[in-house]
């Protein structure tokens, strides 16, 4: 009601009560008015359907058509035009009814020639702006909530936060993450064939499968009607497409019951993750699962699709090409593979001439290293993962080297100080290793191998699953390989003592998973 005058229109085509109403309303010192007039239904509903009508007076008595029926095709085309039906006396039965059908009042034609005209139409523009309200301020609770009230998911607007934040988060701390889009496949035809009911029943358990098969860590959201959306921290596209995989098939082995229906629902999916090619923010991660979905969709339905094959089979002619490329880089990436392990062999070759108290650190390199890959494997990582983590373990505490033999052989324990120097190694460690420019992977599990899971480690003092994952790996297989062996003022735990005090610190300096997994390799190679 912020316009100085209200825009009415007359749906009446008697002409003289059409002028009597307009009398009435021009005579109304309350309010200004436009008034117009619609003789015929077709016009009466063209109007309406315009921006600029904010209530229609709608004579009940019209030759012609009668002004219910108009009052039902305005609400069935969704106008949003309130209406006043003007009815004649002794007709307010009619009236009635008119409200019922939804229309706002009703008036009588003697009550049209009195100020009750003006003070019925300001009663309805006052409920109109009243619902607009409370339509606003749903609209914002409805923003404020983060879950969907079907699924008990997270809605479309939390899942945009999350991945926002989450892709921020992948980025700084180079690590991996995924993404999962999916969408129940001919949903229309459940629908319509066993209700709408039913079908939310599928909605329902579709979540429940959705979170059965999601890690803790995971984030699972209703994207729109029957899609899902599912964000992996520290997921590689590897891992997302096996867990894409477990899912389709889930869906596939899964009847949907409910009441004596039973049915079978299949379900599409698409893959993308932040080492495809072309993603430079959260919204290429998006865009590319939704692409690959389209595609598996494609294909038939009931199946995954990455996005690096969507954009293959996108492409004519290209799958030849890209097996050559796949080819070369393979040989490359084994070529890069003995680059970088001479490296670490010469590296520690120098080492041991400058300093004669490098051997003990170098074997415990070469152990914590042989401990990560059982750990890495146990836990699913992708085969470069796998080598990344060995590669930092041989070098995660090369950095020692700044650290003056004074300290390094000292047969006492080191004073508060002495420590400090010590703490430094992870940093050194780094400072030396990038200059190779070979080693970019391993560095930040270099450098943040003596974080702790409480955030009270050094040098950045990371916290839980901010911590590089190759990082939590390489702090529990180290720890475990420094308890097992002798050092100058301790002697070696047994191996019970050593899980027993891993076990002890799991979830303050350890990541519970880690040491779990880790427990169950020890137990199984003992
Ligand atoms: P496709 O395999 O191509 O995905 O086919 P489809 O029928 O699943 O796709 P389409 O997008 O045409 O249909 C989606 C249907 O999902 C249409 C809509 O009625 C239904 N739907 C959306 N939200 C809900 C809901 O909350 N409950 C129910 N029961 N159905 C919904
Ligand atoms: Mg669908
Ligand atoms: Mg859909």
């Amino acid at each position: 009601m912020s316009k100085s005058k209200l825009s009415i229109l007359v749906a009446d085509n008697s002409r003289p009560s059409f002028e009597l109403i307009k009398t009435t309303l021009i005579s109304d010192e309350n309010m200004k008015y436009e008034i117009d007039a619609a003789a015929s239904s077709k016009d009466a509903l063209e109007k309406a359907s315009g921006n600029n009508i904010d209530l229609v007076l709608v004579n009940q008595k019209r030759s012609g058509t009668d002004g219910i029926k108009m009052l039902q095709d305005i609400i069935k085309k969704k106008l949003g035009v309130p209406v006043i039906m003007i009815v004649a006396e002794g007709e307010e039965k009619l009236g009635v009814k008119a409200m019922d059908k939804g229309a706002y009042d009703f008036l009588t034609k003697d009550e049209v020639k009195t100020v009750a005209l003006g003070r019925a139409i300001r009663r309805v523009m006052q409920r109109r702006k009243l619902e607009s309200d409370i339509k606003e301020s749903l609209n914002k609770l409805e923003k404020l909530a983060i879950k969907d009230g079907l699924t008990g998911l997270y809605n479309q607007h939390h899942f945009k936060e999350v991945i926002s934040r989450e892709y921020k988060k992948a980025k700084r701390y180079m690590q991996s993450l995924s993404c999962i889009m999916l969408d129940l496949d001919h949903f229309k035809l459940v629908n319509d064939t066993h209700g709408h009911q039913f079908g939310d029943e599928v909605l329902i358990q579709a979540a429940e499968i959705l979170n059965r098969l999601v890690r803790d860590t995971d984030f699972v959201a209703r994207y729109g009607g029957e899609e899902f959306f599912i964000v992996l921290p520290n997921t590689n596209l590897k891992g997302a497409h096996i867990l894409a995989e477990r899912i389709r098939s889930a869906f596939a082995d899964h009847i949907f019951k409910k009441e004596g229906i039973s049915e079978k629902v299949t379900v599409s999916v698409g893959v993308s993750a932040r080492s495809d090619e072309n993603v430079v923010s959260e919204n290429e991660l998006i865009a590319n699962a939704d692409k690959s979905l389209y595609r598996a969709k494609w294909r038939g339905r009931n199946n995954v699709c990455t996005y690096e094959e969507s954009e293959i089979e996108a492409t004519p002619g290209l799958r030849e090409e890209v097996k050559k490329i796949e080819n070369f880089d393979d040989k490359l990436k084994d070529l890069n593979d003995n680059i970088k392990d001479n490296c670490i062999e010469s590296a520690h070759d120098i080492l041991r001439e400058i300093e004669k108290g490098w051997d003990y650190i170098n074997e415990h390199s070469i152990r914590v290293s042989r401990y990560a890959e059982q750990l890495t494997k146990a836990l699913m990582l992708s085969d470069d993962e796998i080598k990344i983590v060995r590669r930092a373990a041989l070098l995660h505490d090369i950095g020692m080297v700044g650290v003056s033999s004074k300290i390094l052989k000292k047969k006492t324990k080191l004073s508060g100080d002495e420590y400090e120097v010590v703490k430094k190694h992870s940093n050194i460690g780094v400072k030396i290793i990038k200059k190779t420019n070979l080693f970019d992977n391993e560095l930040p599990l270099i450098l943040y191998h003596h974080e702790r899971y409480d955030g009270n480690g050094y040098p950045h003092q990371l916290k839980g699953d901010t911590i590089p994952y190759g990082a939590r790996i390489l702090s529990v297989v180290e720890a475990y390989d420094a308890m097992m062996n002798n050092t100058i003022y301790r002697k070696a735990y047994s191996s019970k003592e050593a899980v027993a005090e891993l076990r002890e610190c799991s979830g303050s300096q350890f990541d519970p998973k880690v040491v779990d997994a880790f427990i169950k390799v020890i137990n199984k190679s003992n």
